[in-house]
């Protein structure tokens, strides 16, 4: 029973899409309204930052933002590990107790499926913060022999991670001096580095030809037997690495299946407004089907969307904004110089890219996009 007479809004997730939507929640109207934010971590980390700690540039701690400096008025932000949703009763099960809210919207992210590719729980991927240390500590002893960037299912989050990682491996083994000596292969289920942008992906394909990275298009990695460094591809190809660096498959979390909120594996939303099929229940980011790219940017943008919507339906004014479907990737090409796509999904009958340059101007860009989203939901 609602005892506040305050709209109760409850997010699951204090990811890129959960932080966005709170924080404008909470901007709108500060402590009259009750929103609950849950979370099982105890702080966030921007996705490219794994790459950062990864290639030692910085630390896990160095980039974890705690969510103890999170201080929103009207946002109570609780540690808590979300078990069971049940979407008709806006009613949420946690390891501490239940919830239950006029408004829900479920900002839970994307798991990784290790199990769907056999040897890859013995592997080493770049997509966890625990994976992104271990693989610092195991780059400086590869000094010689193939290294193999593998992607082992699509879709995952950030389509242009992979080639950046192909692309800073290359720059990492020349500064070691080791280059020459090592092969860098590259294996994409894609059929290009970034689909809606030709000339984003040509950009992309000329830095691998040039650093003579062997890139391998429209292909996953189904398997991966770690005792004869074999990665086995989809279509039976055997590839062999002494250094597997990869992307796991993705899936939404266990909770959510549970859920009964997601069709073909992902959670069903209408992509202009972030709906659900349950009343007053939304979803945005990685977990939701949109038709958009699984990154923070897209997350965000759809967060906004449910935060016009909800700002409407609890001022009782105004009309709500859709969800775009647009946004701006930063790509690192490496030697310090940044690459930038602009992506439009709905505005024309099919997704369009239109791509900058990679320039070392561009950094400062990419900087700012990581410290405004700091600033903003972090005071930091
Ligand atoms: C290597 C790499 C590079 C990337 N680079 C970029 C980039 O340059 N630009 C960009 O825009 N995006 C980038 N991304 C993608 C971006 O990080 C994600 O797409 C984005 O974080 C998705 O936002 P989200 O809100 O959907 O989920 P998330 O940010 O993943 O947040 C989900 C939250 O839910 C919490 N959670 C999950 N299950 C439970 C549970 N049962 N109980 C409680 N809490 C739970 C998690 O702890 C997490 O905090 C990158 C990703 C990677 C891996």
């Amino acid at each position: 029973m609602n005892t506040s007479s305050k709209p109760r809004v409850l997010v699951l997730g204090a990811g890129f899409g959960g932080l966005e939507l709170t924080s404008l929640l909470s901007e709108t109207f500060g402590a009259g309204i009750d929103v609950t934010l849950i979370d099982k971590s105890d702080g966030f980390v921007f996705g490219f930052s794994k790459l950062d700690v990864m290639f030692g540039h910085k630390t896990a701690d160095q980039v974890r933002l705690p969510y103890s400096n999170y201080a929103k008025p009207g946002v109570r932000l609780l540690r808590q590990t979300v078990t069971a949703i049940d979407p008709e009763r806006r009613r949420v099960t946690t390891d501490a107790g239940v919830h239950e809210a006029d408004f829900l919207v479920v900002a839970l992210g994307a798991d990784y499926d290790f199990d769907a590719t056999p040897g890859l729980a013995g592997a080493n991927e770049f997509y966890t913060v625990a994976g992104a240390e271990r693989l610092r500590d195991v780059l400086p002893t590869f000094t010689r022999g193939r290294a193999l960037v593998g992607v082992c299912g699509a879709p995952y989050k950030c389509p242009p991670a992979p080639s950046e990682c192909a692309l800073m491996l290359h720059d990492y083994l020349v500064k070691r001096g080791v280059r020459e000596a090592c092969e860098i292969n590259f294996v994409l289920p894609l059929p290009s580095p970034v689909p809606p942008s030709p000339e984003t992906s040509r950009a992309l394909v000329s830095a691998f030809v040039e650093r003579n990275i062997g890139f391998i298009p429209g292909r996953r990695v189904a398997s991966i037997d770690n005792a004869r460094k074999v990665a086995i591809l989809d279509d039976g190809v055997k590839m062999q690495f002494d250094l597997f660096l990869g992307v796991p498959k993705h899936r939404v979390p266990d909770v959510v299946i549970a859920s009964g909120m997601t069709e073909n594996g992902w959670i069903t939303v209408n992509p202009r407004t972030l709906e659900t099929n349950y009343a007053g229940v939304y979803a945005v980011g990685d977990g939701a089907n949109t038709g958009t790219p699984k990154a923070g940017v897209f997350a965000e943008g759809a967060a906004r969307a449910v935060a016009s919507d909800l700002i409407v339906k609890l001022s009782n004014s105004g009309t709500a904004k859709q969800y775009d479907g647009f946004g701006t990737c930063y790509i690192e090409f490496g030697g310090g110089r940044i690459g930038k796509v602009e992506v439009d999904f709905f505005s024309g009958p099919k997704p369009t890219g239109t791509y900058h340059e990679a320039s070392l101007a561009l950094r400062a860009d990419k900087e700012h996009f990581g410290s405004s989203r700091r600033a903003r939901w972090f005071g930091m």
